[in-house]
């Protein structure tokens, strides 16, 4: 049985039996059987489908959105934003997925050469909790659209997110078992991916996870692609606007309560200018509201769990004993973690060395460039980086040196469907999102005609 439970208020919310192995092969075949037809419709058919999908979650997003809240507590502002983004993906690919995966001709000695994209099958996306609409989405957009189905295996606390995803796509139209929501813990999830009728797996989720996954997939032989953990830097140079940075990285590290791969999660500010900003930011961090996520004006909700609100208290407190100065917050009520700022951070402490999941962060400071480079390329981790300075040819030269899947001048790391999204290092590997994201799970097939 998986239980959702309000992290707010300790409810229980819903309960969904699990599927045992009759039920699941069932669903693995009607997946097979429908991709045998659905490879053969048209991007004009599938994106009157996805088009549909998109207004559903426009005109309900408010609905969708308090499910989202009650199940893992992100404030319901942000949850809105979340299925706004959902909607936003599936029209991007309604209107670009066709043009992605044209034919690209090859000059050679052939009368015509050729790569063609063609579909894999049915694909199983593992999926997180922290954003659980739009994780699902931006793998389910470009892959129904490109004619794979998917199965979801969603994360076990988000159960009701993911039964209503599946509906979204029933609602717009998308015949049975194009996208289907498997109700199963994730002992069972080397099953399916050893399932002849699937032909790849993509994870996103925590790095632990995504080796186990990816090593069942390589045994295998079939494609992955693996989102993993992140600990960006926001690196802030002497040369920086220092108000827009202190804005920037205050929405990177706190939004989602703190609870997302690419949240900037390590501060690094040149020594020049960290009195300055840390003072401004201690201010905007300590205004930062507190509450009910139901609430619009709340900006800081709970944690999805109390065994994570426990896991970033120790991490914090761990780094304080070993030397950090706790600045701001550091205290813990059940899942409710609060705002916390440490200063004097090292490389080997917790809050700069682990991916740190919650409303938490460190500051170090560093003198040169080279020594801003450095501490943020001693990460085992490479999703991505901030660089904020008004020397944008500074930014330049400064970005094929850091060891990152995206660097962001003067933003905070985001993800949006028109470019690509993924990691190096312990981050994971392969990309979502754009036209290399539609690419990862097809068949990218050679034609030579002489
Ligand atoms: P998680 O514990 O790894 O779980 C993610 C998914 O994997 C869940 O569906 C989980 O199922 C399943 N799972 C866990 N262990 C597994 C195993 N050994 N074999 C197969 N499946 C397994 O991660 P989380 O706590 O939900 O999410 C937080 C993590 O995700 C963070 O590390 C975060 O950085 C990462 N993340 C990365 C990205 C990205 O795009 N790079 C985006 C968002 C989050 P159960 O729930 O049933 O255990």
């Amino acid at each position: 049985m998986k239980e959702s439970i309000n992290p707010y208020s300790g409810e229980k919310l819903f309960s969904f039996k699990e599927l045992d192995q009759r039920g699941l092969e069932a669903k693995i075949g009607l997946a097979d059987a429908c991709f045998s037809k659905w490879k053969h419709t048209s991007f004009a058919e599938r994106s009157v489908m996805m088009r549909k999908a998109a207004e559903e979650l426009k005109t309900n997003k408010r609905s969708y959105a308090e499910v989202i809240t009650l199940e893992m507590g992100k404030p319901i502002s942000q949850a809105i934003a979340e299925v706004e983004k959902c909607a936003w993906v599936c029209g991007y690919y309604a209107q670009n997925a066709e043009g992605q995966l044209a034919d690209e001709l090859v000059e050679t000695e052939a009368q015509k050469s050729y790569v063609a994209y063609e579909p894999l099958g049915v694909v199983l996306a593992v999926m997180p909790w922290n954003y659980p609409f739009w994780q699902v989405f931006r793998f389910a957009a470009p892959n129904l659209m490109a004619g794979n189905v998917g199965i979801l295996k969603h994360a076990s606390n988000v159960m009701k997110s993911a039964e209503l995803i599946e509906q979204v796509f029933t609602r717009a139209g998308f015949p049975k078992g194009c996208f289907q929501n498997l109700v199963i813990g994730s002992e069972k999830v080397e099953s399916v991916i050893g399932h002849p009728s699937v032909k790849a797996v993509t994870l996103t989720g925590s790095t632990p996870a995504g080796a186990s996954v990816a090593s069942i997939a390589g045994k295998n032989i079939k494609k992955s692609v693996l989102e993993l953990g992140g600990s960006n830097a926001l690196v802030v140079f002497d040369d920086a606007d220092i108000d827009k940075s202190v804005t920037t990285c205050v929405q990177a590290r706190f939004q989602n309560t703190g609870q997302s791969c690419i949240a900037g999660k390590r501060l690094l500010v040149h020594e020049d200018v960290a009195d300055e900003f840390l003072q401004k930011f201690t201010d905007r961090v300590g205004k930062l509201k507190s509450g009910d996520p139901m609430d619009e004006a709340t900006f800081i909700g709970v944690l999805a769990r109390e065994d994570l609100a426990k896991g970033i208290e120790e991490q914090v407190d761990k780094s304080v004993e070993m030397g950090a100065k706790l600045l701001l917050g550091g205290r813990r009520k059940g899942t409710y973690y609060e705002p916390t700022l440490l200063g004097d951070v090292t490389p080997e402490m917790p809050i700069f060395k682990e991916e740190t999941f919650g409303p938490a962060i460190g500051l170090t400071t560093f003198k040169t460039d080279e020594e801003a480079v450095a501490l943020s390329n001693t990460s085992s981790f490479g999703l991505g980086v901030s660089l904020f300075t008004k020397n944008i040819e500074r930014a330049k030269k400064l970005v094929p040196r850091f060891e990152e899947g995206a660097v962001f001048v003067n933003e905070l790391v985001k993800s949006d469907p028109r470019l690509p999204f993924g990691g190096v290092k312990i981050s994971g590997y392969g990309r979502e999102l754009s036209a290399h994201g539609i690419r990862e799970f097809m068949n990218r097939k050679t034609v030579f005609i002489d």
